[in-house]
This record gives structure tokens, sequence and C-alpha cells, in this order.
């Protein structure tokens, strides 16, 4: 399996998957004209992909989703909440491409295996997605204010972890936004902090050089280098050690990340 974010944090989002036999995209959060032009950059033909999965309906993991799908016939997938919250955006989907699925049950496509996880956020009905083709095991959860341990036994045994780091804690209190919205993003249906999501991977890394992409980072209130290091501090109290135990780089937030390939790719 491929893993390959193609833009992360609350501007847009898109990340681009690929098995022997399946092409998809989670989300698609940006101008379509950006993510065909991206979808270039990695010589990903977008009518060969078989769906986009959308995890919820805010615009930065939708925007370029309707268009996408009416250009090249691309199906889409979402829970019910969400297609009816995310219709003003998205627009008609021909029939033929608008496939349902229900949040905690897991779907196919193709060698493509996928179980659907519900997020806490302040959306109408999140979604975080785990993936496998047989060989590699990718869990993935962004835009979620609580981590349940149902969630960690889900994601456990992944050879990736694409985890949220939203934000530092201390620069989202003492930083720009207003009270309402940091007490928005700090809630448990917000979004994971640095502190948050380093917890998360203390009760789950397994110390099998699992990979972690730190991912949707905020602008205004967080910092690459500074969540790197509170990640490999927080870890390390736990005696997980970066390089002995896994390995960890920052989703880029414009352009795409180097490619994550699963065992039998590399
Ligand atoms: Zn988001
Ligand atoms: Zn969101």
């Amino acid at each position: 399996m491929k893993f390959q974010p193609l833009i992360s944090g609350s501007s847009g989002n898109c990340q681009y998957i690929e098995t022997k036999e399946t092409k998809i995209l989670v989300d698609a959060g940006m101008t379509g004209k950006k993510i065909q032009e991206l979808l270039e950059e990695i010589q990903v033909d977008p009518r060969d992909l078989d769906g986009i999965l959308v995890t919820h309906e805010h615009y930065d993991h939708t925007s370029a989703v309707g268009v996408l799908a009416r250009r090249y016939g691309i199906k889409v997938f979402a829970n019910e909440n969400t297609w009816m919250a995310m219709e003003k955006t998205v627009k008609t989907i021909p029939s033929g491409q608008r496939q349902v699925f229900t949040t905690g049950e897991d779907f196919h496509i193709k060698d493509l295996s996928i179980q659907t996880i519900p997020t806490f956020h302040d959306c109408v009905h999140g979604t975080s997605f785990i993936l496998e083709d047989g060989k590699t095991k990718v869990s993935m959860l962004t835009d979620t204010g609580w981590v349940s341990t149902t969630m960690m036994e889900k994601m456990k045994g992944a050879d990736l972890y694409y985890i949220e780091a939203n934000h530092d804690e201390e620069m989202l209190r003492t930083g720009p936004y207003s009270f309402a919205l940091k007490q928005r993003i700090a809630s448990n249906r917000g979004h994971l902090s640095n502190h948050h999501a380093a917890d998360v991977l203390s009760k789950i890394l397994e110390k099998k050089k699992e990979h972690v992409i730190l991912a949707h980072m905020s602008t205004d209130n967080n910092d690459p280098l500074l969540a790197v290091r509170t990640f490999r501090e927080d870890l390390a109290l736990h005696n997980i050690h970066e390089g002995l135990h896994f390995t960890m780089e920052v989703a880029k937030k414009t352009r795409p990340s180097d490619p994550f390939l699963g065992k039998e790719d590399q």
C-alpha cells in the first residue's frame, strides 16, 4: 500500500491511497484545480480514482469533492448524515456515484478494506478510516476532540498512524483566536492537541518501528518543530523512543509529502 498526504491542515486536506487494485482519495478540501495539479504532480490520473472517501462535511475536507466527482466520474463515499450536511458544498452527484456507508461498519473497495470509526467533532457525524490491504494497515485520525478506548483498540497494530497534531495547548491559549473559538478547538468535539495525540500514541504504539505522520497542524497555534519535540518527549516518558521504536514526520501543509510505502512496496 502507498499512502501519500497531498495537503494537510485547516486550509485543506486530501490524502492519496493506492493498493494493487485500488486508488482513492480521503477528503478533497481545496479547489478542484489545485487537487488536479497535486494529482498531476504525483502522476495520478483522476479518471483512475475508485472513490473519494469523506470524513465529514467541513469545507477543508469537501470543497473539491463535487467538482472532481462530476468532472471525472469518481464515486463519493460518505455516511447519510454527512451527505445531507455537505449537500450545499458538494451539490448534485449522479446517483450511480453516490455511495453511502454506515459509520461503525466495514466496507470494501476492491482489495482495500475500510473500517469506519465515529469521531468526536463539531460536525454532524464524523468518521475516521482504518485502511488495510492484507499486508499493510494504516490508521487515520484527524478532526476529533476525543479518542475513546474503543477507537484506540481499532487503530492498534497499524504500520502507519496518520494522526492529528492540531495545536500546542499553550500556543492556542495565548494565541490570536477569540475565546469562543479557542474553547471550540480545545473542547472534546474540537481537535487533538500535541499532548493529547502523543498520549493516544503512547497507548497504541507497539515499538515495531511504526511510522507516524503528524497531520492537520494549525498554522497559528502550532509549530512543526515544537510538535515533533513534544511527541518525542512525551513518548520517551513512556519508554517509546523515536528512531529506535518509531519514526515520525509532519505532513506538509500545501504540497505532497513523501509517500509512505507498505512492506511489500519498499
Ligand atoms: Zn479539518
Ligand atoms: Zn473538521
